[in-house]
């Protein structure tokens, strides 16, 4: 017989986790909204489910793909991508060192200054383009490395491989919050790191409907075993309905992905020319100072994502998001519909975001249609 040949992942996003019903014939899985599912005489579980909190076949479909997607031995999931982070740091104990990329998430940082310092985690906050820097941070009680690339807001590139090689002297933990890249566009695991960490309510989710994290695991292992642990104690789970719309979010999650990465790349280069734009952040540029580890680590393109600064302050930068028509000023990203957002304003009065830049995730739109918009918003 032939061996089977390894599908590519525009099939499996389709297929993967997706089970004909054997009672209905349903081509789409059920949702199961069960909380418990029943016993035999002998105590047994037939179905291997127990209780929804530990496990579901909705989350356990949703586990599975994400595990697949990110080339992973395990996945969790998460009610959002903060309850993912959460778990990250509470599968620590006092006294333990992490390293934290100065330039991620907002609420990562955010997260461990207001929560985890109370409980006795040392943080150290590093420019993770800088290898020397990152090295400086390490020392013998480091256990987690927390990258994000490209940075947020300003698409900052860190090299993946490099940093797991130095976490990795250390016995420390790479973990990528792989948000802003998608698995179709980046895959850390491929690269050293360890654990991936989703918001799934961006690319994943795809429809801005559905608040959803996971962590996917390079090996099945005592840490997933921790986290796990974590996972069912803590209760932070997405509800089967929400594994059930992450799902439908996967189908079409090559293709929506696809389109946004080859309209940013054009977005990008149209706003890299324009007089008005001071800077435009986007890897795809050949300009970007990251551009060369970027090719190596993000295939199919260089993401969705983009932020850009214009010429003057705050006001002009409002001024910009308030003429578009087809952007929605709004917070959050990797959805159909392009979003803008003056990122300082929402990060508040401690951010170090300048004041005028603009962020931009790229919808699903045509594209000679967004770039008209902008035109005429920055033209004014
Ligand atoms: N990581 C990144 C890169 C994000 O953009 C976000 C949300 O904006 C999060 C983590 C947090 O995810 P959630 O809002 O699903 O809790």
């Amino acid at each position: 017989m032939n061996k089977p040949t390894k599908r590519r992942i525009e099939t499996e996003t389709v297929h993967m986790g997706n089970h004909i019903d054997p009672h209905t014939g349903a081509v789409v899985p059920p949702i199961v909204m069960s909380t418990t599912f029943a016993r035999e005489a002998d105590g047994s579980f037939p179905s291997g489910y127990v209780y929804t909190r530990s496990d579901n076949p909705n989350r356990h479909a949703l586990e599975e793909s994400l595990a697949n997607l990110e080339g992973g031995a395990r996945a969790l999931a998460f009610s959002s991508g903060q309850a993912a982070t959460n778990a990250v740091f509470q599968m620590l104990k006092s006294g333990d060192h992490v390293v934290i990329a100065n330039e991620a998430y907002f609420g990562t940082p955010k997260l461990v200054r207001e929560i985890f310092s109370h409980l006795g985690i040392i943080a150290s906050y590093v420019d993770m383009s800088n290898l020397a820097a990152v090295k400086a941070a390490m020392t013998t009680q480091t256990k987690i490395v927390w990258i994000e690339t490209p940075s947020n807001p300003l698409l900052t590139i860190s090299d993946i491989q490099a940093i797991s090689e130095i976490a990795h002297q250390y016995g420390a933990l790479v973990v990528a919050d792989n948000t802003w890249a998608s698995p179709l566009v980046q895959r850390p695991l491929a690269h050293g790191a360890d654990i991936v960490m989703h918001s799934t309510t961006k690319y994943i989710s795809g429809h801005t409907d559905v608040l959803g994290g996971a962590l996917i695991f390079a090996r099945n292992d005592d840490v997933t075993a921790r986290a796990q642990m974590v996972q069912t104690l803590g209760g932070a789970v997405p509800s089967p309905f929400d594994c059930w719309l992450m799902m439908r979010g996967i189908r079409t999650l090559a293709l929506r992905v696809r389109q946004q990465v080859a309209s940013a790349q054009r977005v990008a280069e149209f706003l890299a020319d324009h007089p008005a734009i001071e800077r435009v952040n986007y890897p795809g540029l050949d300009s970007h100072a990251g551009h060369a580890i970027a090719a190596r680590q993000m295939t199919n393109g260089f993401g969705g994502m983009l932020s850009f600064h214009v010429q003057g302050g705050a006001d002009t930068a409002m001024a910009v998001a308030a003429r578009l028509q087809l952007f929605t000023r709004a917070t959050s990203l990797g959805g159909i519909e392009s979003l803008i957002e003056h990122r300082a304003s929402i990060e508040g009065p401690t951010s170090a975001t300048p004041q005028n830049l603009l962020r931009v995730s790229i919808g699903i739109e045509h594209v000679d249609d967004l770039i008209d918009d902008l035109r005429q918003a920055i033209h004014g």
